[in-house]
């Protein structure tokens, strides 16, 4: 089972310096557990790498992107719109 969820996220850029925002749309696969105790039910912060364009140079940089994984959620792809 997967979801798809649009975030909005904020880079400053590394050509011009300025915030863009871009909308990034994310696939999580829902999991689950068998609870037992003492699991570790904290979320995880993931780094991602993907390619953004500014849109006043139309150059091309990477960007490192930090998503939380809540418990029972496997984040398995992150596209920039
Ligand atoms: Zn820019």
């Amino acid at each position: 089972m997967t979801e798809n969820c649009t975030e909005k996220i904020t880079i400053t850029c590394p050509i011009c310096k300025f915030n863009h925002t871009y909308s990034i749309e994310i696939t999580k696969s829902i999991i689950f557990y068998h609870m037992t105790p003492g699991m570790d039910t904290s979320p995880k912060f993931i780094s991602m790498t993907r390619v953004f364009t500014c849109p006043t140079e139309r150059t091309n940089f990477q960007a490192i992107i930090k998503l939380i994984e809540g418990f029972g959620e496997k984040i398995e792809g992150v596209e920039v719109q």
